[in-house]
């Protein structure tokens, strides 16, 4: 059967020219095409980024290159993988596909959202077939090998008349599944030389995936949805023969291993480092990692350094323990402290990620939060809003009226905060001055060029302030803001 796997991305009116630019590989999307492959199915991916770049961000031209492909292919299976923020556009590309292929293909979407909101995915796009609930890999398979047959497991279908369905157990092998196709990906961009994927190091870097799941479950953090509660993961033999096939096939300076919790199983993290180190990848490779702040130890900090970590992300959230407890991060802001002096005493950058907008947030823990930041001095930030994403604990606390006013392409990162979700204990008013005012400590010089772009005519207060400050910028700065990539 001849699969199309696609890799959306968020609507234009809230992506218009992208605000990143690199592209990763879509690990899910990987490493099911090459399960696909194995099984006889002939597959192909499409990532929606990489061809809007090549369209300079011309969205008609790229529609046009869209249809052009389905024509070609004439997919007989198309399946969206759409998280939350790309839902809305997965909706209006799966309406392109079923206008350009007919009743010829049969069109299903994954994901988080569509685990969350399986009816509600359903009536919001009525050309889609079926949506995929938890982990899909095997439910497509089988979707592939004997057509949508409303027995499978994880598979909800749109057009027969089904009570309910019947959820697919998480894999318990993870080893079973094929290494990602990356033939299939766009590898020539994906490891070009850019500064986004490990934050401001200009280096060859790809992402893997080397375990699914985390032993918490953040009351704001979708990522436990499709992969269930607990860990599991891949071993160390499959991640040493992943990195070997990266490092032979392409031009790969640097690894971002993307599992939420890197150190779960810790003496499978020191094994894996061991491993690297007794095949001499320290010495050209460099990778950076996620860690909970409760499983940063200095001894283990240092042997992730001897065997060439660079960087550990953390998600400190805020430095108030009154709020960590209420959205169930199971950290103190103590140890939140202590992870960051342990990782720099290591020699690793910190890259800290910060939420603001919790409930019950005042003014005085947003300032406490960013003098917590200038306390452990971070190499990297990341700070948005919280989002109530469909299936977290706070989603389900919504009201009906608040969850119909959400706009799923507004979950795209900078969009987070004009959703005009409040669940602080600051009026409206007071939450967007003081966000603003937190931002000017985050969001750099090139960020802020870029939703200035994106921008166009939008003269909402939010973009006049922005304005105000680039202008203010490039009177202090003109060679630096000259100097600034485009
Ligand atoms: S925010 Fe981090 S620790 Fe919390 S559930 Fe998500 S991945 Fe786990």
């Amino acid at each position: 059967m001849r699969v199309l796997l696609i890799a959306p991305t968020p609507p234009a009116c809230h992506w218009p020219q992208g605000v990143f630019f690199y592209s990763v590989v879509p690990t899910e999307l990987a490493h099911c095409a090459a399960l696909l492959g194995q099984h006889g199915h002939h597959v192909r991916l499409e990532q929606r980024e990489i061809s809007l770049l090549r369209e300079s961000f011309d969205w008609t031209k790229a529609d046009a290159r869209f249809e052009a492909l389905l024509r070609k292919f004439s997919p007989e299976l198309v399946v969206f993988f759409a998280p939350t923020a790309t839902a809305d556009e997965a909706f209006r590309l799966a309406g392109i596909t079923r206008s350009v292929l007919g009743a010829s293909a049969n069109i299903l979407l994954c994901g988080p959202h569509a685990t969350a909101l399986p009816e509600q995915t359903l009536a919001d796009c009525p050309s889609l077939d079926a949506v995929m609930i938890g982990e899909w890999e095997w439910t497509l398979l089988e979707a592939a090998n004997n057509g949508l047959t409303p027995g499978i497991t994880g598979l909800r279908c749109a057009t027969v008349s089904q009570k309910g369905w019947v959820p697919r157990p998480a894999c318990t092998d993870l080893d079973s599944l094929p290494m990602p196709a990356w033939d299939l990906c766009d590898m020539d961009y994906i490891t070009n030389r850019h500064r986004w994927l490990i934050r401001w190091l200009p280096l060859r870097t790809i992402n893997l995936r080397t375990s699914r799941g985390c032993p918490n479950a953040c009351s704001f953090c979708a990522a436990p949805l499709t992969a269930g509660a607990g860990v599991r993961f891949h071993s160390v033999e499959y991640v040493t023969e992943m990195l070997a096939r990266a490092l032979q096939n392409y031009p790969v300076e640097a690894v971002l291993f993307e599992d939420e919790t890197f150190a779960a199983d810790e003496a499978r993290l020191r094994r894996l480092c061991e491993t690297i180190q007794t095949r001499g990848w320290h010495r050209r490779l460099q990778w950076a990692c996620c860690l909970r702040t409760d499983q940063a130890c200095p001894d283990l900090l240092r042997t992730m350094k001897a065997a060439g970590c660079i960087q550990v992300e953390y998600g400190f959230e805020t430095a108030s323990n009154t709020l960590l407890q209420a959205i169930g991060k199971n950290t103190t802001v103590e140890q939140n402290l202590a992870a960051a002096r342990h990782t720099r005493e290591a020699g690793l950058r910190v890259y800290a990620n910060i939420m603001f907008g919790l409930p019950g947030e005042t003014a005085l823990d947003m300032r406490n939060t960013l003098n917590f930041i200038r306390a452990i001095r971070p190499e990297v930030i990341s700070a948005s809003a919280m989002a109530p994403f469909p299936g977290t604990a706070l989603f389900r606390d919504l009201s009906e009226a608040q969850k119909k006013r959400l706009q799923w392409g507004a979950y795209t990162y900078l969009d987070q905060f004009r959703s005009g979700f409040n669940p602080t204990a600051m009026s409206d008013a007071q939450w967007r001055s003081k966000y603003l005012q937190v931002q000017k400590h985050f969001i750099k010089p090139l960020i802020l060029r870029q939703i200035l772009r994106d921008a166009g005519n939008d003269s909402s207060a939010v973009i006049q302030y922005w304005r105000k400050r680039w202008r203010r910028f490039c009177h202090r700065h003109p060679l630096k803001a000259w100097r600034l990539p485009v």
